[in-house]
């Protein structure tokens, strides 16, 4: 079992000092007309969850990180770049990263370590400040984003990964082309006028040979990923994690392998 919502405290009290957090941190934004406002969430929950159920089976160094558990998802967060779309809910980057910095400092009073799995390229900077924030007061905090590359928003890659998910999530026959110029080129654009003004559809990108087997393939990679991000962590039982570091000192036993503030992976390439 790693879904927190799912345990009482007292299952919890048991394995939370030497526990990893993982916190899917999703949003509720337009994803074209094929492709439900909360396809960045849905992503975050498996992978997080996924993940998880791969560490506990395959602990690095023989049971070295025994509990892996998974926070319930944030579900909304800063789309600002999708507001003129209906749907789209944000809350802006500096409610965002307050929210992360809140929840890690809760999260760090019990938990070793937390993991912020971050499906959203939306995010990027709040998530990054955040992370910052944690690590000079001491707290064990990553994060992680999914190294996709390939269309920017609500393309083939996004759709693809959306039908392995669950293929009834996609509307096929209303899957059609956006704005396919790359993002280098529109983010000047994407920034001062929004995703609509680029692109009336929301889709910047061709999700017409999108496929569930491609799909698949780059939600294992990623699961992967994120389970070896997850094993690289310090061993929570070393004491490294349990945020008690001095406020302004980084946490001890190492990053593992993150430098302070660094989101690990390449950020989502959608705006
Ligand atoms: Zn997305």
């Amino acid at each position: 079992m790693t879904e927190l919502a799912r345990l009482t405290w007292t299952d919890v009290a048991a394995t939370a000092a030497g526990a990893v957090l993982l916190v899917p941190v999703g949003a509720t934004e337009q994803h074209g007309p094929h492709l439900p406002l909360g396809t960045d969430t849905a992503i975050a929950e498996v992978l997080a969850r996924r993940a998880a159920e791969e560490v506990e089976q395959e602990p690095a160094d023989g049971g070295r990180l025994p509990t892996v558990l998974v926070a319930p998802a944030i579900p909304v967060s800063s789309s600002g770049e999708h507001e003129d779309f209906p749907g789209t809910l944000s809350i802006g980057q500096e409610a965002t990263e307050l929210l992360l910095v809140e929840l890690v400092r809760s999260a760090s009073r019990h938990f070793a370590a937390v993991v912020l799995v971050s499906c959203h390229g939306g995010n990027h900077e709040p998530v990054t400040r955040a992370v910052a924030r944690l690590r000079a007061e001491g707290r064990q905090v990553t994060a992680w984003s999914p190294r996709w590359h390939g269309d920017a928003h609500a393309g083939s890659t996004e759709t693809s990964v959306v039908a392995a998910l669950d293929p009834s999530l996609v509307a096929t026959e209303r899957a059609v082309a956006g704005e396919t110029a790359s993002l280098r080129a529109l983010l000047p654009r994407l920034r001062s006028e929004g995703v609509r003004a680029v692109s009336p559809s929301g889709v910047l990108g061709d999700p017409t040979d999108a496929c569930a087997a491609v799909g698949r393939e780059l939600l294992d990679a990623a699961m992967a990923d994120l389970a070896a991000h997850v094993r690289a962590l310090p061993c929570p039982r070393d004491g490294a994690g349990r945020g008690t570091g001095a406020p302004g000192r980084a946490a001890p036993g190492g990053t593992g392998g993150d430098a302070p503030g660094r989101v690990t992976g390449r950020r989502e390439m959608e705006p």
